[in-house]
């Protein structure tokens, strides 16, 4: 498959649910030339055509460059200013430095000297904020209720004026960065990612150490850190080095104001953007085997062919033209070939050719099957082969033209996005791109150039090629600087080059014909007539529902199948069972996944929270009646053979085993979630049943499936009645069942009783610590539900500044409202790297009594204006199609047939005042009244 680089950064970020200061990330993004395009000020933004907000450009005195973006129905105002200065400018005296920065900026400016007031102000608007480091641009952003983006803007642009880097606050937030370090040293992404350093070009920043930890960020002989970081400060952040992004309902003259009046006044240096021009590979780091003993379980072969940075080319795409061919799944290709012959499971291709700065690599990554794993030359021999059937015969300009079609047809069809993800898009693109592009660069495939994709092909060599051997059977004798794990690297031999060669002789593949998903034949836009959910079709074995869209109403759908059983969850063998045949289900479908994907076309094959199979269909409606009898044809008529009856077992259980390898914070909640659910049995449980289900109990259990299964469709979009009816026939068709839509499975939770506490103790193999306290009210309430959120808005923040800005009890620290089935409920988290298991619950423990004297001191204004920014984010317009979409899903799931789940909730947060709060505080927090569980993981980092 194709995969773009965004989706391998996104792995790195910590779910939503856990509040970071910030994230050290290990993007490669972009060095570019300094000055922006001369008359920014009159140049035109172009846009989709889908696209309603109006954007402007400008360049202010001081040269910073500024994109505005105004829509009139965003409630959420965001800004993101970028440095073009990052990890790779680190001084070799400071390793970290960048990042140390980062973090310290949030520790008072002069006009607002208190740590961390702006991530109070901004959580207590019912907002967001975070910061990253990346090699080569370090960026902050927040995102607030517009009647407050004034104020927070004020704040905010002081950070770039007037930080005090205050050293006082030195020790903490070094104990911040390197728990930030202890996190991430155990995770195989980050060490894979520092191997792509170590074993390049000694010369090139990558090979260093980009995070920072106690030991590397200290005074030294020749280098006092409180000094280094003032000078890079002051040598980097410069208003010609930033860029900045305004997003809000403000009017394009407001928002040209709003950043004349706050960001003018940043000093302007003239600073020229530094660039690494040292390459990452050279000669001597090419044609090497890498060999590295993972962490978690893997089995992976990765291969890499250096290639130049060539991103002046974007408007052209040579890097997708070739990444497109070699990851195609259709019959022939080597993506098939290889998961046909049963050597792999998966196998990816994605460019990151300035990963070092001016130069990077194609990556072809292969997940092996044990038999892969024992004929990693018949893999890599398979790749060889068919990079050089691309080469010879990939050059044809009918891929380029399906590849500008289809982009063409998304770009035309492109959905607004979040402010906030825009504004830190735009702000990122700003370096790379010219202003009039920063929208449609994704997009734009000028034209067929023969000559810029041959550049690419010819730097395909395979004599430069470096292979990663990623599993646990490898030999290895090299420790990572400042990471876990060990690897090695030596010579590829002549001999492997020949067995490689003769192995590929025999080898046949082709390339991708058409691809028969694609149209560009637009559906017609269907009336509006259901805005809310309208059932269609309930009848034995099949219920189906349809709403369409208020606000978007475009050529798109999301149609979600569910083939609902009552027995997924009865037993641990069962769950095995499930999972192994929904993963037996999508393995076998691959190559219809791939295609649909190709064309813009999104297809999901996976467990519901039933344990229920669902497929999922979504993008342009026009083939979705074709697809959902492909997708449900291929589930009924199934055959599981041994073999992959074998790999799906293998890759169950390696699942099971590298949960242990998650932070211990993640590890606590999914322990919570699995006690607070129906199946709750243990890892070690799942596994025992996993080591002695067999083949035939999975065809079995397939058939139980199909004996008799009731249909739940929820379709949103461009779809009428007729259409949802059809897609319901076809559905029944396939899989006929006779159960009644009343007897649907719906997810199951405990119920919390009066008094009811629950324990969780157990160890983990990572250095931190981690507890997870919820408290869960013993009966359903709409009310107390939106008390907890307004609660956690005025908590979490108070809770964060306190036990890990002040305390630095814990670098993640936290709280969220946590609702099962209308059961009201509240957790509170913190990891810790430096204080023991019984001390980090026993301050949890008092912080929890000191609140309650803070909140019957709040102000009751702070509470209103909550609840105002609350409803006000409720309210909103969504962004776009899919967050409409999403709307009413949640009450189809679990069968709330009223559809009334917002309304009930705004109609609570009304309610809301200090009383009320107060009293459940009481009730639930501190006299514990309901059900009350506990989760304390050990990190090997204590003794008992
Ligand atoms: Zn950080």
């Amino acid at each position: 498959m194709k995969i773009n680089k965004t989706q391998w950064l996104m792995s790195l970020v910590i779910s939503g649910l856990l509040v970071t200061a910030c994230q050290q990330q290990s993007t490669k993004p972009k060095l570019n030339d300094e000055n922006p395009a001369a008359p920014i000020n009159n140049a035109v933004i172009q846009k989709s055509p889908n696209d309603d907000r109006t954007y402007a450009a400008i360049l202010l005195p001081n040269k910073l460059q500024v994109v505005l973006v105004s829509d009139p129905t965003l409630e959420n105002s965001a800004a993101s200013l970028a440095v073009g200065v990052g990890s790779a400018q680190d001084p070799i005296s400071q390793p970290g430095l960048a990042h140390y920065l980062e973090h310290m900026l949030f520790l008072g400016t002069k006009k607002y000297p208190i740590p961390d007031n702006f991530f109070e102000f901004v959580q207590t608007s019912a907002g967001s904020t975070n910061a990253f480091t990346a090699y080569d641009k370090t960026n902050f952003l927040f995102q607030i209720n517009a009647a407050k983006f004034d104020e927070a803007l004020d704040r905010y642009s002081d950070y770039f004026k007037a930080p005090l880097l205050d050293p006082q606050y030195a020790d903490k937030e070094r104990n911040a960065v390197n728990s930030e370090w202890s996190m991430n040293k155990s995770q195989d992404n980050w060490i894979i990612h520092t191997l792509d350093g170590v074993t390049g070009n000694p010369a090139n920043p990558l090979s260093r150490f980009s995070i920072g930890n106690l030991e590397t960020l200290v005074d030294k002989n020749d280098s006092k850190l409180q000094d280094e970081v003032k000078s890079f400060y002051n040598r980097y952040y410069s208003a010609n080095n930033m860029r900045l992004t305004l997003v809000g309902k403000q009017t394009i003259p407001e928002l040209k104001a709003l950043a004349e009046k706050y960001f003018a006044d940043i000093p302007n240096k003239n600073v020229v953007r530094p660039k690494v021009d040292v390459p990452g590979l050279t000669q001597a780091q090419l044609g090497k085997s890498i060999h590295y003993q993972p962490q978690k379980d893997l089995k992976q072969l990765y291969i890499d062919f250096p290639i130049k940075d060539d991103k002046a080319f974007w408007r052209v795409k040579p890097n997708e033209f070739v990444t497109s061919l070699i990851g195609s799944e259709e019959e022939g290709t080597l993506c098939e070939q290889l998961r046909k012959a049963g050597l792999t499971n998966n196998v990816m291709a994605s460019v990151s050719s300035d990963e070092y700065g001016i130069d990077g690599y194609l990556r072809i990554q292969a997940d092996l099957t044990d038999a892969g794993l024992k004929n990693p030359d018949r893999v890599i021999a398979s790749v060889f082969a068919y990079v050089e059937l691309v080469k010879k015969q990939g050059l044809n300009d009918i891929y380029f033209r399906e590849l500008k079609a289809m982009r063409a047809k998304d770009f035309a069809n492109e959905s607004k996005t979040d402010p906030l993800q825009q504004a830190i898009s735009i702000t990122n693109k700003q370096f790379d791109y010219p202003v009039e592009n920063l929208l449609n660069s994704d997009f734009v495939y000028d034209h067929f150039d023969a000559p810029a994709i041959q550049s690419v092909l010819d730097q395909l060599n395979t004599n430069n090629a470096r292979i990663w051997y990623i599993n646990k059977n490898e030999v290895v004798d090299k420790a990572i600087q400042h990471f876990d794990g060990k690897y090695s690297i030596r010579d590829i031999k002549p001999e492997e080059r020949a067995r490689w060669s003769e192995l590929g002789n025999k080898l046949v593949f082709n390339l991708p014909p058409e691809n028969t998903l694609f149209t560009d034949k637009p559906a017609a836009i269907v009336q509006n007539q259901f805005i809310k959910p309208h059932q269609v079709v309930s009848e034995k074995g099949v219920e189906a529902f349809l709403t369409q869209p208020e606000f978007y109403r475009e050529d798109k759908g999301e149609l979600s199948v569910e083939v609902n059983v009552d027995f997924a969850k009865k037993s641990p063998k069962n769950i095995v069972l499930y999972t192994l045949l929904s993963d037996i289900t999508r393995q076998k479908s691959t190559t219809l996944i791939d295609r649909a994907e190709r064309a813009s076309l999104g297809v999901k094959i996976s467990p519901s929270n039933t344990g229920s199979q669902s497929f999922h269909i979504s993008g342009y409606t026009t083939k979705h009646e074709e697809l959902l009898q492909s997708v449900l044809n291929n589930f009924a008529n199934l055959t599981v053979e041994k073999n992959d009856f074998a790999d799906a077992i293998d890759k169950y259980k390696r699942a099971i085993a590298n949960n242990k390898k998650a932070i211990p914070v993640r590890q606590g909640f999914a322990n919570m979630s699995r006690l607070l659910g129906e199946s709750h049995w243990t890892d070690a449980e799942l596994l025992a049943a996993a080591e002695k289900v067999t083949l035939k109990d999975v065809i079995d259990y397939h058939k139980a499936v199909k004996a008799n299964p009731l249909i739940r469709i929820y379709a949103f979009g461009n779809y009428t009645d007729a259409t949802v009816a059809r897609l319901a026939q076809i559905s029944a068709q396939a899989l006929p069942g006779k159960r009644l839509p009343s007897q649907r499975k719906v997810a199951q939770y405990i119920v919390p009783k009066q008094g009811q506490k629950i324990t969780f103790k157990d160890v983990v193999e990572q250095a931190d610590n981690a507890v997870i306290q919820g408290y869960w009210a013993d009966k359903k309430s709409d009310d107390e539900q939106a008390q907890l959120v307004v609660l956690n808005a005025l908590f979490g923040n108070v809770f964060f500044s306190q036990l890990r800005t002040n305390e630095q009890l814990g670098y993640i620290v936290g709280s969220a409202p946590y609702t099962i089935d209308d059961y009201p409920g509240f957790a509170i988290y913190v990891q810790s790297t430096n204080t023991e298991l019984g001390k980090v619950k026993a301050r949890m423990d008092k912080f929890r009594v000191e609140f309650f004297e803070q909140l019957k001191a709040i102000d009751p204004a702070q509470i209103e204006q909550f609840k105002n920014s609350e409803a006000a984010s409720v309210l909103q317009k969504p962004t776009d199609f899919y967050k409409e979409a999403d709307r009413y899903e949640g009450d189809f799931w679990a069968a709330h047939y009223d559809f009334t789940a917002r309304d009930r909730y705004l109609a609570s947060l009304a309610k809301v005042n200090k009383e009320n709060l107060i009293a459940l505080y009481q009730k639930l927090l501190l006299d514990e009244k309901g059900l009350s569980l506990l989760v304390q993981l050990k990190g090997a980092g204590f003794k008992e």
